[in-house]
């Protein structure tokens, strides 16, 4: 996510580094690398020209003080501002005051609206709503089965009471606004809380299009109009979203396919240049590979400061308490940590997503990127694949694994005995620190006892 971006900016504030004192000269040259960073990265030259001015502005009318030294000030700066680019604050979804509260979803084909509705539907779910998913696209072949199959996936009802076109060459038939309304209808009768609506995009803005998406809106008088917007496109993105912004004048932004390699920086001018919020970020094909778009953490991201606040609510999410509880009394009845344990804390741990995702949300990461990309997530499974080759004596004893049975358990689970030896290392150690946080002394090399 904006990897070359944070690359390039970090490595920008590297030169600053041991400095005492920020010159005029230091300013024009740090800020000369923004812009180039920033221009590389696809961001609009409008939005450029006003950022690295802010950041001059502010550079130069700053006072280095002793609680920061100029790369920290300068960081500082550039943060705050970046900020204010991804759209200030976070905007959290508008709720109707009464009634299902509806969010229509606009964009071109293939921007990932459909993908959008489940993860959108299965997160508000999560949230403790009755979401229900309405199949407006009636204009893309298949559509309306891929949205039956990502509320499948998400456990959120569909109503599509048309099948919609299955190829190319159909005309399309049936009324996208009625399907909608009708949704909104339904949605009220079964008191479902939230409407999200899915409608038709197509390869490029046409005048159609646009007329369709205004009268859905208008039919079902949505809270949210979130213009979804595939963030590999580039420098196109700034002219869509545009058009959109004429066209349907959405209340909202939503990036999608940040997980890919793009530059980014287009995507990143669409809340400057519209004037309105970026609001979630979608991060893969996966209905949980979603986030809330939080400006203030995205820029810290960037920054490679990190993001420890959405490390910590995907945890929360995702974390099973009871499970949790149930470790906790273990260890607090001094229980030894088996592989049995092992086994749930790493289950626990997948289940937030990939390891490649929650690492890239560490701060300082930028410097390990490449270590971070060489993760192989399929390494877990042989994990697991080693542990379940042992028998519950030998997961509850692990003392007794010596030569033959390991070298058992690696045929049994088709790895090598350096491997499974590797994962006994591991182990130990995990079990050396679990007994340590058990007597109550924290996690080594951590302050304050922190659990
Ligand atoms: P729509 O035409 O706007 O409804 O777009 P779709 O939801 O069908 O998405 C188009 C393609 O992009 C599909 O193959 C999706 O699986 C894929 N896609 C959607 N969102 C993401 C994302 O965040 N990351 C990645 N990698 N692929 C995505």
């Amino acid at each position: 996510m904006f990897n070359s971006l944070s690359d390039r900016l970090t490595a920008t504030f590297k030169n600053l580094r041991g400095k005492g004192k920020l010159t005029e000269a230091d300013v024009d040259a740090t800020v000369r690398e923004i812009r180039r960073a920033l221009l590389d990265a696809d961001v609009a030259v409008p939005v450029v020209r006003e950022f690295t001015a802010a950041v001059k502005e502010r550079a130069l009318g700053a006072e280095v003080n002793e609680a920061l030294n100029p790369a920290q000030l300068i960081v500082k700066i550039v943060n705050t501002q970046l900020q204010e680019i991804l759209g200030g604050e976070t905007r959290r979804i508008r709720m109707a005051k009464s009634g299902p509260t509806v969010i229509m979803l606009a964009g071109l084909q293939g921007a990932g609206k459909t993908t959008l509705a489940g993860k959108l539907g299965n997160w508000l779910k999560s949230q403790g709503h009755r979401p229900l998913l309405v199949a407006s696209d009636l204009q893309r072949p298949n559509a309306v089965t891929q949205l039956q199959v990502v509320g499948d996936r998400a456990g959120v009802p569909v109503w599509a009471p048309h099948p919609g076109t299955t190829s190319e060459f159909d005309d399309p038939t049936g009324d996208p606004v009625q399907v909608a309304r009708d949704g909104v209808a339904h949605a009220r009768a079964k008191l479902f809380d939230v409407v999200i609506v899915d409608t038709a995009g197509r390869l490029g803005v046409d005048q159609a299009l646009m007329a369709q998406a205004r009268d859905i809106r208008d039919a079902v008088d949505p809270q949210e109009v979130l213009f979804v917007i595939d963030a590999m496109i580039g420098q196109d993105a700034v002219q869509t979203a545009q058009a959109f912004n004429e066209g349907v004048d959405f209340t909202g932004v939503v990036l999608s396919k940040l997980d890919g390699d793009a530059r980014g920086g287009a995507a990143l001018s669409v809340a400057s240049v519209t004037g309105k919020p970026i609001m979630f970020a979608s991060t893969g094909e996966g209905v949980k590979d979603f986030e809330q778009f939080h400006p203030d953490r995205m820029a810290s991201r960037i920054l490679d400061m990190g993001d420890v606040l959405t490390l910590i609510e995907q945890a929360e999410q995702n974390w099973d308490r009871a499970e949790a509880q149930k470790m906790a009394q273990k260890f607090a009845d001094q229980e030894d940590f088996t592989f049995d344990d092992f086994l749930v804390q790493m289950q626990q741990l997948k289940k937030m997503g990939s390891m490649k995702k929650l690492l890239g949300m560490m701060p300082g990461m930028a410097g390990m990127r490449e270590q971070i990309e060489a993760f192989d997530e399929s390494s877990i499974g042989r994990i697991e694949a080693i542990i379940r080759s042992m028998t519950p004596h030998e997961r509850a004893a692990p003392k007794i694994l010596n030569g033959s049975r390991r070298a058992r358990i690696a045929k049994g689970s088709g790895a090598t005995v350096s491997e499974v030896n590797q994962l006994m290392e591991r182990f130990m150690q995990a079990q050396k620190m679990m007994k340590k946080m058990a007597q109550g002394k924290g996690i080594p090399g951590m302050p304050g006892g922190m659990p």
